[in-house]
């Protein structure tokens, strides 16, 4: 076993299965998440036989009519990939082309989400830590809320929480780490638009519960609903609730004296100066990372991040023979109080990834474990891997695998940059 620095250690491998996979998130991960137990997703197993099964499960038919469709959970027609999707599981141009043949109105409809993906990923990859700013406008005043969850830890919730839309809705970003787009949108709208609390802390209360939660399409939701990246707030109120979850007033003790019955107030915001990496991409090569392969040396291990978790990542495929590292950032961690429904999921993961080749894990600093050791990984065009890759220098950089590459006009609006990407090119490059 390689010795690696004192602060880091090498964790066992963990087997396969839900089970393990949380008893080795108590045991090797303690005190690194967000419960005081280890909880998982009892709705979403994690590794690349359930991303499998997922894919093959989801039937396009009836996508377009029913996607926004909130409740009861027999009537939405969303795919539920996200989370294989967001730790490359399901390479968006894979799921791009298993829809293909089924309901034009359909297929259309979901290619376009995934293009919504494709968008997060190259205006994050563009503009990084940029993201964590209001791109266009700002609220004048916001009021903090305390500690983790809407309320805080076991403080009151910041609303009401007897309105059964919002307590359905935090009930399943909580216990299963995944909400429907829609009832993403009525949750930032009314803790941001309605109760004017931070966007800020919203966000980053998503990013702790949500199985797929990345910085990119997680900012830019928030950023779009609330209004501070976007024309116009996202306004949520009852007619939503109605017209989207049929039957769910009817259970709420509020019906009566509804408190979301009318529009909110549309919030006055203040305009601030654009960054210009909204307009124009001064270093294009650097956003899309290498377009081949890149060896200067040869490598004995493949480097493995939450973002290229797959059997087929490029790396790992190119290199059947190495073993695979994976290291749990403790600082990061330490910072992030993840939900363990999170960490249960990479490590069942990665227990799977270790039936069919020798899969490491340490706990530590990724410097400390990888610097000056040759390894071979794909790019992710994020700005921790930019940040790490520097310093770790891999002997051989896959490329990302884009659904569309990305261009260096402007990426302040969804509907200018699909123009110039090519929308509907049946086979991604
Ligand atoms: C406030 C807010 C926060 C969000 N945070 C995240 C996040 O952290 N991670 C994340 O992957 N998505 C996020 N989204 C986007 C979207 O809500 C989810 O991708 C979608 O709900 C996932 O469910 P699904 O796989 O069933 O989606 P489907 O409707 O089946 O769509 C298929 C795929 O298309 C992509 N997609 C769909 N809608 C969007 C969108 N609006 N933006 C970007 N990609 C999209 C996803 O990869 C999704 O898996 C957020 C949206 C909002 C409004």
């Amino acid at each position: 076993m390689r010795s690696t620095s004192s602060t880091s250690r090498r964790l066992p491998t963990p087997e396969v299965g839900r089970s393990e996979a949380e008893r080795f998130v108590a045991d090797q991960l303690t005190g690194l998440y967000a419960e005081e137990e280890v909880v998982a997703s009892p709705r979403f197993h994690g590794g690349q036989s359930a991303a499998d099964r997922a894919l093959d499960r989801f039937d396009v038919d009836g996508y377009a009519a029913r996607r926004n469709e909130a409740y009861p959970q027999h009537r939405r027609g969303a795919s539920g990939l996200s989370p294989y999707i967001r730790h490359g599981l399901l390479p968006l141009a894979r799921v791009w082309a298993a829809v293909a043949g089924g309901p034009s109105r359909d297929v259309r409809k979901f290619r376009d989400e995934l293009l919504w993906q494709e968008y997060a990923r190259h205006w994050y990859a563009r503009l990084g830590p940029a993201t964590a700013r209001p791109l266009r406008r700002r609220y004048p005043s916001t009021e903090p809320v305390p500690g983790p969850g809407p309320g805080g830890d076991g403080a009151p919730a910041p609303w009401d929480e007897r309105l059964a839309c919002i307590e359905l809705t935090v009930g399943e970003l909580e216990e299963d780490g995944w909400l429907v787009n829609q009832t993403r949108m009525w949750l930032a709208s009314h803790w941001t638009v309605r109760n004017r609390h931070d966007w800020e802390a919203g966000e980053e209360y998503f990013f702790r519960h949500l199985l797929d939660g990345s910085r990119a399409a997680n900012r830019l939701g928030w950023q779009w609903a609330t209004g501070i990246g976007s024309n116009r707030p996202y306004g949520f109120s009852r007619w939503q609730v109605e017209k989207r979850a049929p039957g769910l007033c009817a259970t709420c003790e509020l019906a009566a004296a509804c408190p979301i019955d009318d529009w909110p107030d549309e919030p006055e915001l203040e305009r601030v100066d654009a960054d210009p990496l909204i307009s124009a991409d001064p270093d294009l090569g650097r956003t899309i990372g290498p377009l081949n392969v890149e060896r200067t040396g040869e490598a004995e291990a493949v480097w493995l991040t939450a973002e290229s978790l797959g059997a087929d990542d490029p790396a790992l495929a190119a290199n059947p023979d190495l073993p695979a590292v994976f290291v749990f950032d403790r600082e990061l961690l330490a910072g992030l109080r993840l939900s363990s429904k999170r960490l249960v999921f990479l490590v069942e993961t990665l227990g799977e990834l270790a039936i069919d080749r020798e899969v490491e894990i340490h706990l530590g600093d990724p410097q400390s474990v990888l610097a000056g050791r040759p390894v071979a990984a794909t790019f992710c065009p994020v700005p921790g891997w930019r940040r790490l890759a520097a310093v770790i220098a891999p002997v051989e950089v896959h490329p990302w695998r884009w659904l569309r590459l990305p261009v260096a006009g402007n990426i302040g609006s969804y509907s200018a940059w699909v123009k110039r990407i090519g929308q509907y090119v049946d086979r991604p490059n």
